[in-house]
């Protein structure tokens, strides 16, 4: 297959490059950079099966060729870029997503959109199935990138129903793992990096809302296997096992052998829309794709914490 992956250079994007080339297909990654990293790109050689393409895909798209498939992992999908470029993200979800649904619909592509457990907000229901609808404020501190999601999804659809476009939505749950970028924010980077530098773990609120967190290399193979079939979804993809962020800290202080501590401090908006608890119902991902997460949190975190001693800056 020829695949583009957009956002190819960010932390799951660039995973779904190695995944593609290991498997033999030809890529195309385009980004921005604005919160991707070439330095994620840096180990896959340029040459025949492999191309790196600067670009925002809010601009008009540079002629690219044909594709089989286009995968789009591009937005800013940290909180506090949420509160840095809202605009950007709401540009990306809507016109960028657009152009590259056109660009799959020229082609007779297969579609991906990666959508995110965003959409179902602060959710009132537990875990959250597909058929959730969510609790989303259109207004508050994540609104720019919940509705941005939820418009892409809507965007989607309607290029499936009416353009006849073969579309599928993944909704992404927390994802960790080797690449992610250590100081944009997220609890798992921001906690390890306080770890090996004996600093305290920053608890937002009191800690017992929760997540659960799926490593990447799981989440890669729920993608493909989606890729790969005929399903349309949304299909939920992520870890169904529930943590809460304090027990989450107390996890990583053991991994990494730390001497730190854990300190609380308020939840960085006041307005709220930090989802008191989150965890997905991953049952059509399983009976339809056959998959299901595989490495046990405390691996991961393992072998996450060696990538981030062995290759980022941490200074
Ligand atoms: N969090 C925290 N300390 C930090 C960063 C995040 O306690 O230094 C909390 C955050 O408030 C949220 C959870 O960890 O409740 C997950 O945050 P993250 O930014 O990773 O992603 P989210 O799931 O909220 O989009």
């Amino acid at each position: 297959m020829r695949v583009l992956v957009a956002g190819g250079g960010g932390f799951i994007g660039s995973h779904l490059v190695d995944r593609f080339l290991d498997r033999g297909d030809t890529v195309v990654a385009i980004d921005s950079f604005v919160t991707g990293r070439r330095q994620n790109l840096d180990h896959v050689d340029v040459g025949d099966r492999f191309e790196l393409v600067e670009h925002d895909i809010t601009l008009e798209l540079p002629d690219l060729g044909r594709f089989d498939a286009v995968l789009n992992f591009a937005s800013p999908a940290s909180p506090d870029d949420f509160a840095t470029m809202p605009i950007q993200i709401l540009d990306t979800g809507s016109i960028g997503n657009r152009r590259l649904l056109d660009l799959a619909t020229a082609c007779g592509a297969r579609f991906l959109l990666a959508s995110t457990s965003e959409v179902y907000g602060d959710p009132q229901v537990h875990p959250q199935s597909e058929n959730y609808v969510g609790s989303v404020d259109p207004v508050g501190p994540r609104s720019c990138y919940d509705e941005a999601k939820r418009f892409a999804e809507a965007m989607t659809v309607a290029y499936g129903n009416h353009r006849g476009t073969d579309v599928a939505i993944a909704r992404i749950f927390n994802t960790y793992g080797e690449r992610m970028a250590p100081f944009d924010g997220r609890v798992v980077n921001t906690f390890i990096v306080q770890a090996l530098a004996g600093l305290p773990l920053t608890v937002h609120g009191d800690g017992t809302q929760t997540r659960s967190f799926c490593h990447v290399s799981d989440l890669v193979e729920g993608l493909v296997a989606l890729l790969d079939s005929d399903c349309r979804g949304p299909v939920n993809v992520g870890e169904p096992t529930e943590v809460a962020v304090t027990a989450f800290a107390e996890m990583v202080i053991d991994v990494t052998g730390s001497s730190s501590s854990v300190t609380y401090m308020p939840l960085p908006d006041q307005r709220g829309g930090d989802p008191q608890r989150r965890c997905p119902d991953i049952g059509l991902a399983r009976s339809v794709l056959g998959w299901e997460p595989r490495v046990r949190l405390v691996d991961g975190l393992t072998a996450t914490v060696a990538h981030f001693q062995g290759v980022e800056q941490l200074g």
